[in-house]
């Protein structure tokens, strides 16, 4: 057995075996260890379904490239992992679902994913066990099927080891200790007791430059030998086997065998086991389980069945498959399935260590295994993968987050499993739980609220007795109204929008300025001025967008997503450790939760401020003369000291006021009396993010990201190509590949797109959308998204597929709404 190896992979499931496979095979020396035998976790008791539906854009590739990689894997390992192509059929019972598939089939087109409609009458002929009557329809997979785990594990695993790969099992790993170049894992060699796996008297310390922690159920054990937070904890999951069901059986002696069937609306799947049926249901109120830890006599463990918990859906199966009736109980399985909060595992780089990889809290871990040790892999050997990872990152939660918090909203993920996903879907447990001082006031106020990583922001403001909930849709959803009214307020007269949430990083000291030149590839700006800027990963794509400003000469404040403070923290200190020796010391702190944001904006936000603004000369403070478009002033309205930035996210003249965050209220309270007289209108972030599409500025996850570089995001006017900075010569190489551009679109009278829809140029598919929703200077829908670059010019007419149709789109040139700033510039 070896002591040393370049990645070390610890837990033997479906994801860890993939991950050694795929680390292997990009020439890495790798060692997997297990501390019970391989697929003893999860994967053992899995149903093993391979799902392709997804809604997320980077899930849709990950199971894509699972599929297509499980189907080769017997000719090049020899072993058969029992992949049953049997298609997949998801079955809708309102218009509400099939909406939902029409909106998710324009991602499985964007992803090449292959899909067909099916009419209930096509379902009756075709697969007639099936009651077909209160079915609006069906969309049908037929490249997925079901697997068996424990197969495609051991198939895995052999492709491994041919690679090259070590596979140990019976091995524990208890320590990590980093000692700057590698890490020293300490091991204990597991031996069975009395039916127990205990640990031996033989402990040994392997070490590696890479690890990779794929441990499943035991993640809260990970988190605590390695001092993070992992929001991964298990949830029980149980599914049901009934006996031969002889309906079925006589069926099957002229037919192949039925798709896995899905019907979402009664939540659950099945599929056929050994002549009867296998029912799994995503039930209400299945708990969380082993929040602190797995106990140590829990192996291949499970629970016991607890039908109670399922009739409904037990029910429902008899009704969707009346010949099930009279078939009995053959078999159960209770087990623990992970979760996280979002429902997305955890995959990338763990949090404040170094080349520390975490692939945890998967619920589709087989799903997923195979597309995750592709692209993880890609992560670790060559810098970057080919999709941006950034939705399943691990710093998506940050210190903020709880066991608590992680234990109920992984509940609730899993019970929310087949809800509709509507792409305005806002889930409400634990919350509020972060929250700005101005939250009752804006509530007061008629704030519908949206959760970004754990703060309540508001989406848009609506009258007393409106039912958000009830408003959600794939089409406008009843807010859109509010929204629309919001966007107008901002182009017309003047708003407010709580941006509190902003990520807001302070980096000082001798080595600052020196570091940032080098870290972000935009000039830096003078003392006083603001410049947005981007800092590339290693393979030259978007890491974040920042807007800096200077406070001083070595004194700088980044504005970054409020989505993304701990992954943007993390990329920050890490390259600042890095960096200090050549550039000197620099001093980094997060001030998320110092400063309260206020973006007030529109052509009355200066006569609004003008109302408040305290100063020598107050007719002149805000003019173009003592406070210019992209600068930042220490200005005090009424008695609260503000930094004031002139920005708007929106395009609209206006100024972003950071203030301290003890003082919000007393400033909400001065802006909403000074507003009184100009029309002031609160403003949430749906309006907002429909009004920085008409001035095309790109947002950060949808347009900006790890899979297309700045110049590909068509921002060459931030880069400053004259200077040196990281990410420089990859960003130089990778060339042009897809090219962003912003489009309007004629589309449905009743329905924007939402960002994910695939773009066509006659019968080919050239691009997808990232971005999409209405424009309220122009009448109609808008979108963002990339296309070829030959096609990305003002004047070329595409199609956009929404609604399964394909819809009128023309290109626009850059900021199709006041190309020439002039708003924004406006003096005064
Ligand atoms: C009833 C049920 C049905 C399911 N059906 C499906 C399905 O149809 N399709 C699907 O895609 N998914 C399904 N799942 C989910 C799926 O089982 C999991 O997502 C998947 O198995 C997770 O794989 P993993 O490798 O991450 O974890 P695991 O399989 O749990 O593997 C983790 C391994 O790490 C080892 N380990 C932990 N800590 C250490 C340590 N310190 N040192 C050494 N080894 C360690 C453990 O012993 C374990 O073997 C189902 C789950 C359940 C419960």
């Amino acid at each position: 057995m070896k002591t040393h190896v370049k990645s070390l992979v610890v837990g033997g499931g479906a994801v860890g075996a993939s991950i050694a496979y795929h680390l292997a095979k990009a020439g890495w020396d790798t060692m997997l260890l297990e501390r019970d035998e391989l697929t003893s976790g999860s994967t053992w008791h899995a149903a093993g379904l391979l799902p392709l539906f997804n809604m997320g854009y980077a899930t849709s590739h990950i199971h894509d490239y699972s599929v297509k990689f499980y189907k080769q894997l017997e000719a090049e390992t020899g072993l058969n992992a029992g992949f049953y192509v049997v298609g997949n059929l998801r079955m809708a019972q309102t218009q509400a679902r099939m909406d939902e598939y029409m909106v998710y089939a324009s991602t499985a087109e964007s992803v090449g994913i292959p899909y067909e409609w099916m009419t209930p009458a096509q379902i009756r002929e075709r697969w007639p066990l099936v009651r077909t009557e209160d079915l609006q329809g069906a969309i049908y997979h037929p490249t997925d099927g079901y697997i068996n785990p424990a197969d495609v594990t051991q198939a895995m695993a052999k492709g491994a080891r041919q690679f090259g790969a070590e596979i140990v099992r019976r091995v524990q790993v208890d320590a990590y200790r980093w000692t700057g170049s590698e890490w020293v894992v300490s091991c204990t060699r597991m031996v069975e007791k009395g039916g127990n796996l205990v640990p031996s008297e033989e402990q040994f310390e392997i070490t590696a430059e890479h690890v990779v922690t794929a441990t499943g159920n035991h993640a809260q054990r990970t988190a605590r030998l390695l001092g993070i937070k992992i929001p991964a904890i298990p949830v029980e999951h149980q599914y049901i086997v009934t006996e031969p069901d002889p309906m079925l059986v006589e069926y099957r002696k002229n037919h192949p065998e039925h798709p896995v069937l899905r019907d979402a609306d009664a939540k659950w799947y099945v599929r056929e086991e050994r002549g009867g049926w296998i029912l799994g249901p995503y039930e209400r109120n299945a708990p969380a389980c082993f929040e602190y830890d797995v106990p140590q006599s829990f192996r291949a463990d499970l629970f016991p069945l607890d039908l109670d918990r399922i009739e409904e859906e037990y029910m429902s199966m008899i009704h969707r498959i009346p010949s099930s009736e009279t078939v009995g109980l053959k078999d159960d399985y209770n087990g623990p399935i992970c979760y996280t909060p979002d429902g997305n595992p955890l995959v990338g780089p763990a949090p404040g260590l170094r080349n520390m990889w975490l692939a945890e809290g998967f619920s589709f871990g087989i799903t997923a295994a195979g597309g995750t040790g592709h692209y993880l892999a890609q992560m670790m050997v060559q810098g970057e993968a080919e999709i941006d990872m950034a939705a399943l990152d691990p710093k998506r939660y940050g210190s903020w987050m709880t066991t608590e918090y992680a234990a109920r909203k992984n509940e609730e993920c899993y019970e929310h499993v087949y809800v509709l996903h509507h792409p305005d879907e806002e889930r409400e447990a634990c919350r509020p739980l972060r929250t700005a001082p101005c939250y009752d006031r804006v509530k007061a106020q008629g704030a519908q609220f949206g959760c970004v990583n754990g703060w309540e922001r508001p989406n848009y403001y609506a009258p007393e007795g409106f039912d958000d909930h009830a408003s959600r849709s794939f089409r406008r959803g009843g807010w859109w109204q509010y929204a629309v009214d919001e966007a107008r307020a901002i182009r017309e007269g003047v708003g407010m929008i709580d941006a509190t949430a902003f990520t807001k990083h302070l980096v000082r000291g001798p080595g600052a300025i020196a570091f940032l030149d080098w870290f972000t590839c935009n000039k830096l700006p003078k003392v006083g001025r603001i410049n947005l800027t981007y800092a590339l990963t290693e393979t030259g794509t978007t890491r974040t967008e920042y807007t800096i400003v200077r406070l001083a000469q070595d004194e700088y404040y980044l504005i970054s997503a409020g989505a993304w403070t701990a992954y943007d923290g993390d990329y920050l200190r890490k390259a600042a450790e890095d960096k200090m020796a050549d550039f000197g010391w620099i001093d980094i702190h997060d001030v998320t939760t110092q400063w309260g944001v206020f973006a007030v904006a529109g052509p009355k936000s200066r006569d609004l401020l003008g109302k408040l603004v305290k100063d020598a000369e107050p007719a002149t403070v805000l003019s173009n003369k003592r406070f210019p478009w992209l600068s930042m002033r220490n200005i005090e309205l009424g008695m609260c000291p503000v930094r004031a930035v002139r920005v708007a996210y929106t395009g609209e003249l206006g100024w972003e006021l950071h203030h301290p965050i003890e003082m919000q209220n007393y400033l909400f309270d001065q802006i909403m009396a000074a507003g009184a007289d100009v029309g002031l209108k609160l403003v949430g972030a749906r309006a907002q993010n429909w009004l920085r599409q008409e001035k095309s500025y790109r947002a950060f996850g949808n347009e900006l990201g790890r899979d297309a570089t700045p110049l590909e995001a068509d921002l060459p006017r931030f880069v400053d190509m004259t200077k040196d900075f990281h990410g420089k010569s990859a960003m130089q190489q990778t060339g042009i590949r897809a090219k962003c551009c912003t489009l309007l679109i004629d589309g449905p009278t009743d329905a924007d797109p939402w960002g994910r829809e695939a773009l066509y140029d006659g019968d080919t598919k050239v691009g997808r959308l990232t971005s999409g929703g209405y424009s309220v200077v122009f009448g109609k829908s808008i979108g963002m998204g990339y296309v070829r670059p030959d096609l990305a010019v003002e004047g070329t007419r595409l199609k956009v597929r929404m609604l399964n149709q394909l819809w009128d789109a023309v290109v626009t040139a850059d900021s199709p709404y006041d190309p020439e700033n002039a708003t924004l510039r406006k003096d005064g």
